[in-house]
């Protein structure tokens, strides 16, 4: 029993603080392995079942978006390196926002990769916090009070900035609302002549703690309708959002895989899709809050 333990505690010592598991209800299934799949010339969906990253080959160094909970941190290594990358060329990080699910394996994918990392202002207070911010509408909620493992080093870019390497240009847009430090990341991909507008879409969903209320801040609510406007409005072929499932990524792919025409995979209207499932989500929501007792 005494060796039992030495032993247990020595496997524990040899995992690193950044790759220990965020136990949550869906955690399990959001971080089912997924083979990558191409979207378009040289982006590829590197993410789990539940949970998006996308690999960016600039030809000049990697770019990798979203880094999922600190267990896909692995996951999302094995994927790159099955495309015949080595992660110690992934020169950025960047972030969808700064929730346990997204942000959670950064850190981990940093350590391994030497990258650096890039965010908005208030998304780099809460990845180098470890946690969503104070005026998150999760705040404290969710496993662990929402933290994650912090992040030491992060490079703050403004709405509108761009990171340039290689043959791509990825810009960076602000999207507020489901949390303040939340991005949207656009870039164009071309191959042999074939452009696409390709979108590493931000959470749009207003999900809170318990008695949180979107409609006590109409300024928030402004917000967020602003945020949604911009999503609906970017030029946009392609959308894979944090959490894949909305815009049917899988469905589309497999379609495309199978030869099949429908649903097409580039569609230029998903973006404005995308956008309205969210309009939706927040006028169902603020109705809720209108009609709330307590
Ligand atoms: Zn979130």
């Amino acid at each position: 029993m005494l060796i039992a333990s030495a032993l247990l505690a020595t496997v524990l010592a040899a995992t690193p603080a950044d790759l220990t598991p965020i136990e949550c209800k869906a955690c399990p299934g959001w971080n089912k392995p997924r083979a990558p799949f191409l979207l378009h010339g040289r982006s590829w969906y590197v993410g789990t079942e539940g949970l998006s990253a996308v690999l960016v080959d600039t030809g000049d160094g990697l770019v990798l978006i979203d880094g999922a909970l600190p267990q896909s941190a692995p996951l999302i290594a094995a994927n790159v390196r099955s495309l015949g990358f080595a992660l110690e060329d992934v020169r950025w990080i960047l972030n969808s926002h700064p929730h346990y699910d997204h942000a959670g394996g950064i850190a981990a994918l940093q350590r391994m990769s030497g990258a650096r990392v890039a965010s908005t202002a208030r998304g780099a207070q809460a990845l180098k916090l470890g946690n969503a911010p104070h005026d998150d509408p999760q705040v404290g909620y969710g496993p662990q009070a929402n933290a994650f493992p912090p992040v030491a080093e992060v490079t703050v870019l403004a709405d509108g900035d761009t990171l340039a390497l290689g043959t791509v240009t990825l810009t960076m847009h602000a999207t507020p609302g489901h949390t303040p430090g939340g991005s949207t990341w656009t870039w164009r991909s071309c191959d042999a002549g074939d452009c696409r507008d390709l979108v590493y879409a931000d959470s749009i969903t207003a999900v809170s703690a318990p008695g949180f209320r979107f409609s006590d801040d109409a300024a928030r609510t402004a917000e967020f309708r602003a945020t949604l406007a911009r999503m609906g409005a970017l030029d946009c072929d392609l959308v894979v959002s944090a959490h894949p499932g909305p815009p049917r990524l899988f469905e589309k792919a497999a379609a495309r895989d199978a030869g099949a025409d429908e649903p097409a995979f580039f569609d230029s209207q998903s973006c404005r899709d995308y956008a309205a499932f969210g309009s939706q989500w927040l006028d169902q929501r603020l109705a809720e809050e209108a009609t709330r007792t307590d």
